[in-house]
Order: C-alpha cells, then structure tokens, then sequence
C-alpha cells in the first residue's frame, strides 16, 4: 500500500501522551490490484528472533500493527504488519501463543488511546471552563451574548 493509495489517507495525531498516533481511513478494504504491498518477509528467520509483534524490527518502535491476518494452519498465523514509525512493513507466519500476545498488547494500546482522547477531551473541556470563566470576571460575557 502506498502512501498515494486514493483510497486512504492518513492524519497523524499527537495525543497528550506525546505519543503520535496515525488515524487512517479506509475508503475500502478492497486491495487494489497492481502495486503489490511490500516485500514479504519470509517467516521462519524472522520468527526465531521475534518475541513482540508489536516492535519493528527496522526502528524498534513498538507501534506496529496487523493491517490484516488470517489463519494458517491450526497453530499458526499469517499476519501483514506496518510500522507506522518508519513504513516497514511485512507478512510473516507467526504461532497463536505470539499472535495472542499482540492481541493482547494491541487491546492495551486501544485502552491507552481512549484514556489518552479522555484526557484529551477532559483538557479540552478544562481550557474552554477556564476561557469562560476568565471571560465571566472580566465582564466580557453579557447577557446580550445569549
Ligand atoms: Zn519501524
């Protein structure tokens, strides 16, 4: 998938955290045909070193993320991953007990984000309190403003 795929686009976010998030939308999941997505990786040499999915092998970040998967076999998984961090990306066959484990590890990511958008909101909500009230003593706001 390349980054000029009209049928997706990318905004990156930078929550309260300072982590950087990249929101993308879908137009459709449907790949389109020509450009395949990138160099698969083959599994078995990358699956010995690999104990977190969600750490890129290229820059380390931890905030890869499955853009799709499917079983393979009854103890196994193919799984794409993408680096949002440095656009590594990759298809490897990896066990259930390490897929699981990303599973678990992306719901954690997914808990944080939503704390993250709370306490974004919350901050938000804080700063336009505080303009209000400042507004308020200051007399700026009369009833003529309702
Ligand atoms: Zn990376």
């Amino acid at each position: 998938m390349s980054l000029h795929d009209p049928h997706h686009y990318v905004r990156r976010v930078v929550l309260p955290s300072g982590k950087t998030i990249e929101v993308v939308y879908f137009e459709d999941q449907e790949q389109t045909s020509g450009s395949a997505p990138v160099a698969a990786t083959p599994a078995p040499s990358r699956e010995d070193s690999i104990t977190a999915l969600h750490v890129c092998g290229a820059c380390t970040s931890s905030l890869v993320y499955p853009t799709e998967w499917e079983e393979a076999g009854v103890t196994h998984w193919e799984v794409t991953l993408r680096c949002p961090n440095c656009e590594w990306a990759g298809t490897g066959v990896f066990e259930q007990h390490l897929v699981e484990r990303f599973d678990e590890e992306l719901d954690r990511g997914t808990e944080a984000l939503v704390r993250d958008l709370k306490r974004l909101a919350h901050a938000n909500m804080e700063d336009e309190i505080e303009r209000f009230t400042t507004a308020l003593a200051d007399d700026h706001i009369v009833p003529e403003d309702f």
